[in-house]
């Protein structure tokens, strides 16, 4: 950068000062000549008669010349080196006529310094030399005739010099010289000011390659920032300046000097060059600010830059919302509006949740967990968990930013109402293992941290170390239990989760218990004696009873059993309960499970294993209410030891029976005892010891459902209807799961309580559809309720729970239509032909879309594609919880209002279709995908729309309702109303 700076210098010009000009001496000059006849002054003046002091010597003729001329002492005025300008015409010697032996051309120049004035005291010898002077150019006589001078011009300098003065002197030895002019000179660097620094006017050095490094000063207001200096050359010019200096904060550097920064800027920094205007909502009072005011209500903090505006604090934020899922809430808001200036709004959460005498709000604490963090948040969106359930909380999001601690404008903040739900309990997390023994391990566990209620039992779930598809639960209302009928030395899985009014917890991590192994002291086992003692006795009356049975004695044990009209089997542990599980399904060792009774070699060890027999005596029969494929059905009161009289059915086998006739009635009750559900009737006994041989379960004062509802016809509200369906679909969704198909599910078959609960009742053997009225026979000889039946179970007897589905779908239908017969009077041929062809009911009078739709859906064609029971059960109760989802209604009675699609008549297209619902954008990606005709059309569902490529939630509503008109409208073209 040095090369930059002596580039930059070329205007630094030297400055002459002179020590002696000998034109500008007006008087007498006063040198000194010797020897006197010598050189010789010659008075002359100039066109303004100023005097030209001209010296001259013309000795070529004579030998031995040596004459000199002194001049007066030239102070030097501290100069270490001087420069000698000197003019003079010098004569040709050629020129001259004869003589020329002893001419010279040259003469020469010395000096001799002094600090005193000498005069002519100064020898010879003391004389230094400076030069020899010859002249360029020397003039002839010629040239003097023309009094053309030619005039010559030699600079000669002389240093280092260090006393305060000189004498110069001029020696001829012989030649023809006027010496015109001596002008005797120093150069200085002149005074300057560079980079803010001020040199001074400095004399050069003695020496002609010498550079003086000065030290500058820093003008006003300036201060160093790197000392600076400059070097002054011997021809006086400033070279290489080092350093600089720079205008201190508040002023800015105009032409060399530094000047106060006006009104309204501001400099804060050296590292600026320049003031720089006061950033937005600042300002100054006066000049040469370092800093700029913030306006009244606007702020900065310590680490905002200078050149940042001034700020404020926030507002508050907008549109806060919550999403309560139970005892977590998510808290979402939108950024205030005036954000204050400031990128770095954050916000905090506070918390507080109502106290208990609901009157005054108190603060969360600590155990409310706030993800990712309570304050200081980036995001517009908090999860708040571990609330409370069925509390009501505040939430005030407040934002702040970087200047909200300086001000006091009360906070800014919106806050939020939030009540949370019912949740399940948190998982166990604390299990223990007490005594194992070699069949067995106790288990105790602490309650859940958080119980979100009353618990109400712990489900166990354990299973043999990777044999997980076989597992038994144990249901439990204590903390701890005994597994027992384990393997000796085998590892065990142990989980468990806690019930609640809410529901299942989720459960608890696995843990691995180990059972001793064969031989095992026998004290170490001792703290389970009394249970294994109570289990095993529990064995021996469970044997002794069946064993009686199986013998058909009659033991005394069993007659006074019997007498005492209770149970004749040993009754669990209420607070135990124990069921087994293979690949998903229950396994039926015990009481509560489902084995087709058709796998015991002897039907008689089904019954005695899934039913209780009731003593005769405990029954009265009242009176016949029904009949039945066997016999009569009657009602009458049921009296059991310790318990209240309560009504009962009893349905009979009429007299004359075959064993054949006897196994399948009693088939029924060994299936029913396998059940225990609310929505499922229930079996509470056979006799079989007497005749006739009865069922007794318990009884149901509506009767079945289908005549039940024609009696009723419109008198119940959609939500009554929603809930007699649910109670099927729960107790269809509990068969499914214990891995019963029903195979005649029809509303006929389903049973009503007082209280509007329905049952599903009618569990069969083979005779299931053989006692079937509505069961016709198949071109392959079985014999089906065709209307309620799914198309796959009448073509190839495929009866699955997705079959049960579909006649599930059915039963809406009645209940929705208030009993109407499926199908009309069509014949089951053309029903089954309709079905084939993709035909279906259409939606019942003033039925909600919702659940026409559900109907829809367990008729698919494809069985995968039917919904489970599991999947109703739970949409038939959002629908019951948000009532309003129902409203919407597939068809009003004032039918001829709106216009049925009408596929039948017209030809259209699948694009007219589309364009008539102005969804006309789709029509290509439905040609792509296949949708080509409305017969293929009127079978899509959600999915398959998703699948064309049809995503807006909109757009797929408006489709499918009318895709939904256009199925009613198939049925409607088919079915004769
Ligand atoms: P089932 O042989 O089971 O179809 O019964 C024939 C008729 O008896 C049914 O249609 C009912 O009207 C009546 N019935 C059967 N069981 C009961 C019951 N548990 N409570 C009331 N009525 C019943």
């Amino acid at each position: 950068s040095s090369a930059m700076w002596i580039c930059d210098l070329t205007h630094l010009i030297s400055l002459v000062v002179n020590l002696l000009d000998s034109r500008s001496v007006m008087g007498d000059l006063g040198w000194i000549a010797y020897p006197k006849n010598g050189w010789e002054e010659i008075g002359e003046v100039d066109e303004n008669y100023a005097p030209i002091h001209t010296y001259q010597v013309c000795k070529v003729m004579e030998h031995n010349q040596n004459n000199w001329l002194q001049t007066n002492l030239i102070v030097t005025e501290g100069a270490q080196r001087v420069f000698v300008e000197l003019q003079f015409t010098l004569r040709d010697c050629n020129s001259l006529p004869g003589g020329v032996g002893t001419c010279k051309e040259t003469f020469n120049m010395y000096y001799y310094e002094s600090n005193d004035e000498e005069g002519r005291n100064i020898r010879e010898s003391h004389y230094s030399k400076v030069d020899t002077i010859a002249a360029d150019e020397s003039f002839t006589e010629l040239d003097l005739g023309d009094r053309v001078m030619k005039l010559n011009t030699e600079v000669r300098d002389l240093g280092p010099l260090t006393k305060k003065g000189f004498y110069l002197a001029f020696q001829d030895l012989g030649a023809c010289i006027a010496l015109v002019s001596v002008r005797v000179f120093y150069k200085r660097c002149p005074s300057v000011v560079k980079n803010l620094a001020q040199f001074q006017d400095t004399i050069t050095g003695s020496d002609s390659s010498q550079l003086l490094e000065v030290a500058g000063s820093c003008v006003n207001n300036s201060v160093a920032e790197d000392l600076p200096r400059m070097h002054c050359s011997a021809e006086g010019e400033w070279l290489v300046p080092i350093g600089k200096c720079v205008c201190q904060v508040g002023f800015e550097e105009l032409n060399g000097s530094c000047q106060e920064c006006r009104l309204g800027f501001f400099r804060s920094v050296l590292q600026n060059p320049t003031c720089s205007k006061c950033p937005p909502h600042s300002f100054t009072r006066v000049q040469g600010a370092t800093s700029c005011s913030c306006e009244e209500g606007y702020y900065k903090t310590d680490t905002d830059p200078p050149n940042m505006a001034c700020t404020r604090p926030p507002s508050a934020p907008r549109n806060a919302i919550s999403n309560v899922n139970e005892t977590s809430v998510f808290l979402e808001w939108a950024v205030p509006e005036e954000t204050g200036g400031r990128k770095d709004v954050r916000y905090n959460i506070r918390c507080r949740k109502i106290s208990v005498d609901s009157r005054r709000y108190e603060e969360c604490g600590s155990a409310v967990r706030f993800l990712p963090q309570r304050s200081g948040l980036r995001d517009n969106s908090v999860m708040v968990v571990d609330l409370l359930a069925h509390t009501n909380y505040t939430f005030e999001v407040e934002a702040i930013n970087g200047v909200s601690e300086l001000t006091n404008p009360g906070r800014q903040f919106v806050s939020l109402n939030v009540t949370t739900n019912q949740a399940a309990p948190s998982p166990v997390s604390v299990v223990r293992k007490g005594k194992s023994g070699k069949n067995s391990i106790s288990l105790s566990w602490q309650k859940p941290d958080r119980p979100n209620g009353i618990i109400l039992e712990y489900e166990i779930k354990y299973f043999e170390k990777d044999q997980e598809t076989s597992y038994t639960i144990i249901k439990s209302k204590e903390t701890e239990i005994l597994a027992d009928a384990l393997k000796p030395s085998s590892v065990y899985i142990f989980q468990i989760r806690a019930r609640t009014s809410a529901g299942y917890g989720g459960f608890s991590r696995r843990f691995e218990f180990e059972t001793s192994p064969y031989l095992v002291a026998a004290s170490s086992d001792q703290s389970q004696v009394p249970i294994v003692a109570v289990g095993i006795t529990v064995a021996v009356i469970l044997l002794a009873l069946v064993t009686g049975f199986l013998l058909s004695g009659s033991d005394t044990t069993w007659c006074v059993c019997l007498r005492r009209c209770g149970y004749s089997k040993a009754k669990q542990d209420p607070d135990e309960e124990k069921m087994h599980f293979h690949n998903g399904h229950i396994k039926f060792p015990g009481v509560r499970t489902y084995i087709d009774p058709h796998t015991y070699e002897d039907p008689n060890q089904a019954v005695h294993e899934f039913t209780q027999e009731i003593d005769v005596s405990c029954i009265t029969i009242e009176r016949v209410i029904g009949a039945g494929e066997f016999g009569e059905v009657c009602s009458g009161p049921l009296r059991l030891t310790g318990k209240r009289e309560f009504p009962v059915a009893i349905k009979t086998l009429k007299a004359g029976y075959s064993e054949q006739q006897r196994r399948d009635f009693l088939g029924e009750a060994s299936i029913m005892g396998q059940f225990d559900h609310p929505n499922i009737i229930h079996l509470e006994g056979v006799v079989t010891k007497s005749k006739p041989v009865m069922i007794i379960t318990e009884f149901m004062e509506n009767g079945s459902l289908d005549t039940f509802l024609k009696k009723n016809d419109g008198q119940f509200t959609v939500i009554q209807l929603v809930g007699m369906l649910r109670g099927i679909a729960s107790g269809m969704k509990y068969l499914s799961d214990m891995g019963y198909v029903h195979r005649d599910l029809a509303a006929r078959n389903i049973l009503v309580n007082s209280n509007l609960v329905c049952k599903v009742s009618d569990f069969g053997l083979s005779r299931v559809l053989e006692d079937d009225a509505e069961a016709a026979y198949t071109t392959r000889g079985g014999k089906i309720p065709i209307r309620w039946t799914a198309p796959e179970a009448i073509a190839f007897r495929k009866f699955t729970s997705a079959s049960d589905v579909w006649s599930y779908g059915i039963v809406m239908w009645e209940v929705m239509s208030y009993g109407e017969r499926p199908y009309w009077e069509m014949s089951n041929q053309d029903v089954i032909k309709a079905v084939e062809d993709s035909y279906r009911l259409p939606g019942p009078m003033d039925c909600p879309a919702a659940l026409y739709h559900l109907m829809m859906d367990c008729w698919q064609k494809d069985r995968n594609s039917r919904p489970k029971f599991e999947e109703i059960v739970s949409l038939l109760d959002k629908l019951i919880r948000n009532p309003s989802s129902l409203k919407a209604l597939v068809n009003s009675s004032h039918r001829s209002d709106s216009e049925p699609f009408n596929y039948g008549s017209g030809h259209q297209s699948v694009g007219e279709w589309l364009e008539g619902i102005k969804m006309g954008r789709y029509n290509e990606l439905f040609m792509e995908t296949g949708y080509t005709s409305l017969e293929v059309v009127a079978h899509m569902t959600l999915d398959d729309l998703r699948r064309v490529g049809v995503n807006l939630a909109g757009h797929q509503k408006k489709i499918l309702n009318s895709i939904q008109e256009m199925r009613v409208s198939l049925i409607n073209a088919t079915v004769p109303i």
